[in-house]
Parts: C-alpha cells; sequence; structure tokens
C-alpha cells in the first residue's frame, strides 16, 4: 500500500441489482484500507448478439444511484456505460488513471468468483501493472484455494493482491433476482430504496430477462 496518494477503491460489476453484499465490502475495506473515496462502476450492456441477458443499463444505474445515497466516500461512474459494446477493465483503468492522474493508487476490488477469473482478462498483465487489487472470499469459496490463487497470481504475473480480511456475506444478484420471481421477501438484501425501484419498474418479475 502506498502512503501520501489518494486512495480511490473501484468496485466495478453488472450491479444487477445492487445489493446489501455490494455496500458491506465495500464500506469494511474502504475502512479497513483507508480508502478515500469507492466508485461503483456498472458495466455497460452487452452487444445485441451475446447470450447473455443483463437488465438495462439506465436501470442498473439507477439502483446504483439510489443505494450509494446517504455514503459521502461512495459515488458512481458511468464512464463504462457510456462506452459501447463490451466494456473491458484495462481500458476503464486506463480512462480512470486519464482524470485522476499520477498521484492517485487505485484499488480494484473484486470478489472471489472474480480472482478466479483474472486471467480472463482482456490484457490483464497490464491491469496487473496499473492496478492493486483487494479481494474478498464469497461463500462457497475455499480459504485456502482462495490464498493459493493469490500468491499463484502475485509470483507468477506480479500482480499486487490485498486480502480484504472480512466476514462473508451470503448475498448475490442472481439469488435476488430468483427471489423476486418467484415472489419472496427481498428485505434486508438490498436497500429499501432500491427494492422499492424494483417494484415500481416490475423488474425480474417472470421473463422480465428474456
Ligand atoms: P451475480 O449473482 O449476478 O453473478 P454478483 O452478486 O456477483 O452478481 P456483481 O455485480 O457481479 O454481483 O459483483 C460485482 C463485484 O462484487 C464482483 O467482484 C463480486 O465478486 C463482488 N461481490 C458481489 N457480491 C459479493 C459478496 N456477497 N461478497 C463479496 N464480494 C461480492
Amino acid at each position: 500500500m502506498k502512503k501520501n496518494k489518494v486512495k480511490i477503491g473501484v468496485l466495478g460489476g453488472t450491479f444487477d441489482p445492487i445489493h446489501n453484499g455490494h455496500l458491506i465490502i465495500a464500506e469494511r475495506i474502504r475502512e479497513e484500507f483507508k480508502l478515500d473515496k469507492v466508485l461503483f462502476i456498472p458495466s455497460g450492456n452487452p452487444p445485441h448478439k451475446t447470450k447473455q441477458k443483463v437488465t438495462q443499463c439506465n436501470h442498473r444505474l439507477n439502483m446504483v444511484c439510489e443505494a450509494l445515497k446517504g455514503n459521502p466516500f461512495f459515488e458512481v461512474s458511468s464512464i463504462e456505460i457510456k462506452r459501447m459494446g463490451y466494456t473491458y477493465t484495462v481500458d476503464t483503468i486506463e480512462e480512470l488513471r486519464g482524470f485522476l492522474g499520477d498521484n492517485a493508487c487505485i484499488y480494484y476490488l473484486i470478489g472471489a468468483d472474480v480472482l478466479f477469473d483474472l486471467l480472463t482478462w482482456k490484457d490483464y498483465e497490464s491491469v496487473f501493472k496499473t492496478c492493486e487489487f483487494i479481494a474478498t472470499l464469497r461463500p462457497g469459496n475455499e480459504t485456502d484455494d482462495f490464498a493459493k490463487q493469490i500468491m499463484y497470481l502475485e509470483s507468477t504475473f506480479q500482480a499486487k493482491i490485498n486480502k480484504a480480511d472480512i466476514p462473508l456475506v451470503e448475498i448475490s444478484s442472481t439469488e435476488i433476482r430468483q427471489r423476486v420471481n418467484e415472489g419472496k421477501s427481498i428485505k434486508y438484501l438490498i436497500p429499501e430504496s432500491v427494492e422499492k425501484y424494483i417494484k415500481d419498474n416490475k423488474l425480474y418479475v417472470l421473463n422480465e430477462r428474456e
């Protein structure tokens, strides 16, 4: 960790929808690593021909904005949404670096699922050179595998990966979508304002994402 530089955490994700797991890990990491700010960056919509079905980016962005209200350390950025087609972290970091300048340290926050996917990222070696990571365990990932993957990425690719020592939070967007679809309660899993947004806009109801 570098001293005397502005420390910016970046939490990129689909946020379909944002949930309390995202908010809890971002807040705990901000505190533990003394970050000046955490930027939430929702991904853009994938181009037409993909099989992946993701809720329209305006809804995902609006839900993130609702969720971040009241935390002065949290900010949303629409840089990935504004870009057309697939968005790659390497381009996002480069763009952020452009307006943050060299006096900022960028810490990319990731859950364990993403840790195991890092080598599929476009130009991952370039990403490893331009930012550090802060990784958290997620339920379903073994502590040993998590530690081994960090050691492997650090020794083989000189990635810098800090481990966040925070409690596991068993919430995922998949679970939220399923629960809404099944008419089950999502209370206490997401902020109330996001719950209202989902209801008002009839998101995640039967076949909505088809
Ligand atoms: P989905 O269930 O649709 O895959 P998700 O809950 O993983 O979604 P994303 O928006 O894909 O949410 O996640 C963005 C980032 O937040 C990723 O790095 C992911 O690992 C991390 N993350 C999400 N939920 C948690 C959680 N409960 N604990 C730790 N990290 C999390």
